[in-house]
């Protein structure tokens, strides 16, 4: 384990808050989203029948403690997931993995285009505060964009779009924001866990990340760098007809909301989603 990337986080540690930081909600019985600052994570498995879970994300740099301390409340004292499974490598996702991992001894699953963000290979391009005059896009510049090196746990989802130790999910790749981004779909109930394929909060705007403010928007836009890609995503996502979402920020969103919401952002992507102007565009 290399602690010197975690230090790194560490250092650049931004406290944000919102008004849904620390709150969990069990969104169906075996998916439980909870939001750590201005992220959400989320712990699969049912509680009522099994021990056993997975974690989707972990979070922002510093909360180690609390991810460990909201498994134990949910699946007892013992709790250690199976696998954690990354939507994307950014710094807001995967935050508290290091120290988790010290901990858990746990295979970690990302897509294969995502691994060398994920082994201190490549670093991701820094934020574009261009993109946009909200002041979460004026502080992106100072977000950590380096890759993390966690080589010992991490390896490729399997080509087939199984996902270990999640029975009938199934991961989509959906890139544009980061290369290797997936979201992880569950076709018997709808389940969609998208990540950063598209969001339900302006995540450019401080003022509505922290009153949490429900609003259809694209991928985070400091940090994505093809649109084209994010377009087709977000496509690909709204054709499989999800009931319900959890998206990395903002609150879920389920039935016609969600049904109405994503058609607007299919329909409207360059005037929702994509920044007049900015670093990554065109
Ligand atoms: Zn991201
Ligand atoms: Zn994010």
């Amino acid at each position: 384990m290399e602690h010197g990337q975690d230090s790194k986080f560490e250092e650049s540690f931004l406290p944000m808050t919102s008004i849904g930081n620390g709150v969990g909600l069990a969104v169906l019985p075996d998916v439980y989203c909870y939001t750590d600052q201005i992220v959400n994570l989320v712990l699969v498995g049912n509680p009522n029948e099994t021990s056993d879970f997975v974690l989707i994300d972990t979070g922002m740099p510093k909360s180690a403690d609390e991810i460990k301390k909201i498994a134990k409340e949910r699946f007892g004292e013992q709790a250690r997931p199976n696998a954690i499974v990354l939507t994307h490598g950014h710094f807001d996702h995967v935050g508290s993995i290091a120290v988790l991992l010290e901990e858990w001894d746990i295979p970690v699953f990302a897509h294969e285009l995502e691994i060398p963000f994920l082994t201190g290979k490549e670093d991701y391009p820094p934020g574009d505060p261009g993109v946009d005059n909200g002041l979460v896009a004026k502080m992106s510049t100072r977000f950590p964009n380096h890759g993390i090196d966690i080589h010992t746990h991490i390896q490729p989802l399997p080509k087939d779009g199984t996902v270990p130790y999640m029975d009938s999910w199934k991961w989509i790749h959906t890139p544009g924001h980061t290369p290797g981004h997936i979201s992880l779909f569950r076709e018997r109930d709808g389940m969609l866990i998208a990540g950063d394929a598209f969001v339900t909060v302006k995540q450019e705007s401080l003022y509505k990340v922290m009153t949490q403010t429900q609003e259809i928007s694209g991928p985070p836009k400091y940090f994505t760098t093809d649109w084209n890609a994010a377009y087709e995503s977000v496509k690909k996502v709204e054709e499989l007809k999800p009931q319900v979402a959890i998206t990395g920020h903002g609150l879920p969103m389920s039935g016609a909301e969600l049904a109405e919401n994503l058609r607007l952002l299919v329909e409207q992507f360059d005037e929702i989603a994509k920044p007049k102007s900015g670093k990554y565009v065109n």
